[in-house]
């Protein structure tokens, strides 16, 4: 009876949370409208449903489960790949035994890269063998490799600078992990930037902190004005030996060899689920992940994880009989990360009702202890969604934090000028695992993804219900 109990604590908490709150809320209005009434009078009947569904998620291990399941029977999921396909169908299986609503694909025409054999060598000034990934996107070698010497940089400044010494030789950024904006442009633009002086092709510290060697994989960016060399990411590991060898004076040699291409454009879809809203139902609340993945691992916190617990919204509604005012709609998007058409697919295809979309929320940063939610939005709508997240502070999960978005709502939020939403969550972990053979179910704990599903379907729950429409 370890569930009851977790019910028990998780509905306690949650009430001394929000009698808390009524206690203070005089005096806690912070700078934004007032509004035309306490907002209390609205938030209370919530209590009881907030503490409905958090107490179905963190009773059980579902979520957890249908992700090992996932990534178990499927694995990983490349844009283009016979995998995608059958998690597709999987998914849209699944929605439907949940008694989910309107279950369809909505088709999507993606990019086919192919990763093929690859390898890395160091060559001179003694042999090792380069545990490494081809980068995403990146063009193949001819099939006896490239060997060439190697041009240990820190930075784009130094590539300038040394611009002179680059043509016919494979440029290595040996640039460590600070955060993954700062250090992801070097896996993106570096590629071209490199060729533009005539590198043959290039290398990049892997884009993540120190890890147990592990290569990260992730999209390059060709420029259209530079020639398109092969790229590909070394562990941190073999990237402090080669910088070792380069700082003894030690003239470098590597030979790489990639079978990497692009084959004709392939069929995907984004997969769409619904719980059809009681009094507005063209009034929809969107909360989504994307099912494609790399090549690698097995795709689980990028973003397996993600799609299971915004799924699990509307499943935990279903489940427990809530039905809100407004349309709660979840949507699994294809190809994130080599080509983001999924996100402009469902653009395209929903601009007529795109006005009508009161949120778009997407979780893509894993599924680790909850912390709240990023939002970008109006301050009235910021004022509410804040009082929605303290309804999850039973489970700590109530902040609302400076910008929220994500990837694949990013093209219909600019569009519509829509509120966005991302799932915050504790990311220390996530960057170790991001796109590495290691993005497996094992490193997700099934009472943080639970209560990562519990805090999405709190807050779209309530946002489809408010009796106004949010932001206004
Ligand atoms: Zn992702």
């Amino acid at each position: 009876m370890v569930q009851r109990r977790w019910f028990d604590v998780v509905v306690t908490l949650v009430f001394v949370a929000v009698a808390t709150l009524e206690a203070r809320a005089p005096h806690s209005n912070g700078g934004g409208r007032p509004p035309a009434k306490s907002p209390l009078s609205w938030l209370a009947p919530y209590r009881e449903p907030a503490a409905r569904l958090i107490g179905e998620a963190v009773g059980s291990t579902f979520a957890w489960q249908r992700l090992a399941l996932l990534t178990d029977s499927v694995g990983n999921r490349l844009s283009g790949s016979p995998a995608l396909d059958r998690a597709i169908q999987w998914s849209i299986d699944e929605m439907k035994r949940d008694g989910l609503e309107n279950v369809h694909a909505e088709r999507v025409v993606v990019p086919k890269w192919v990763r093929g054999t690859e390898s890395a060598e160091i060559i001179e000034p003694a042999p090792h063998s380069l545990v490494m990934l081809g980068l995403g996107d990146s063009v193949g070698t001819p099939p006896e490799g490239i060997q060439a010497e190697v041009l240990t940089i820190h930075g784009f400044d130094e590539l300038d600078a040394r611009s002179g010494q680059v043509a016919g030789r494979i440029v290595f950024y040996n640039v460590p992990f600070t955060s993954y904006g700062d250090t992801v442009r070097f896996r993106a633009s570096g590629p071209s930037r490199a060729a533009r002086y005539g590198a043959v092709a290039m290398l990049v510290r892997s884009v993540g902190p120190e890890g147990l060697r592990t290569p990260h994989t992730g999209a390059l960016q060709y420029a259209s004005d530079a020639p398109k060399i092969p790229a590909a990411a070394i562990s941190t590991e073999d990237a402090d030996r080669i910088q070792r060898m380069s700082d003894r004076g030690s003239r470098v040699v590597v030979r790489l060899k990639m079978d990497a291409h692009f084959e004709a454009d392939a069929e995907s879809a984004n997969v769409v689920g619904e719980i059809r809203g009681r009094e507005r139902p063209d009034e929809v609340v969107v909360v989504s992940g994307h099912l494609d993945s790399w090549d690698v691992g097995a795709g689980a916190s990028d973003d397996g994880g993600g799609c299971i617990v915004t799924w699990e919204a509307l499943r935990l509604m279903k489940k427990i009989n809530l039905r809100p005012r407004r349309t709660v709609r979840v949507v699994l998007f294809t190809n994130e990360e080599n080509g983001g058409r999924g996100g402009m697919a469902y653009r395209d295809l929903h601009r007529g009702e795109l006005e009508k979309h009161v949120l778009m929320l997407e979780s893509d940063g894993g599924v680790f202890r909850p912390l709240g939610f990023g939002f970008t939005g109006n301050d009235a709508a910021r004022q509410t969604v804040r009082l929605v997240a303290t309804l999850l502070s039973g489970i700590a999960a109530d902040q609302i934090t400076g910008s929220g978005g994500g990837a694949d709502i990013g093209p219909s939020v600019q569009e519509a000028h829509l509120p966005s939403m991302s799932l915050e969550v504790d990311g220390g972990r996530y960057f170790l695992i991001h796109h590495t053979p290691a993005d497996t179910v094992d490193k997700i704990d099934a009472v943080e993804m639970a209560k990562c599903a519990a805090a999405v379907a709190v807050m779209a729950y309530v946002v489809a219900d408010l009796p106004h429409r949010l932001g206004e």
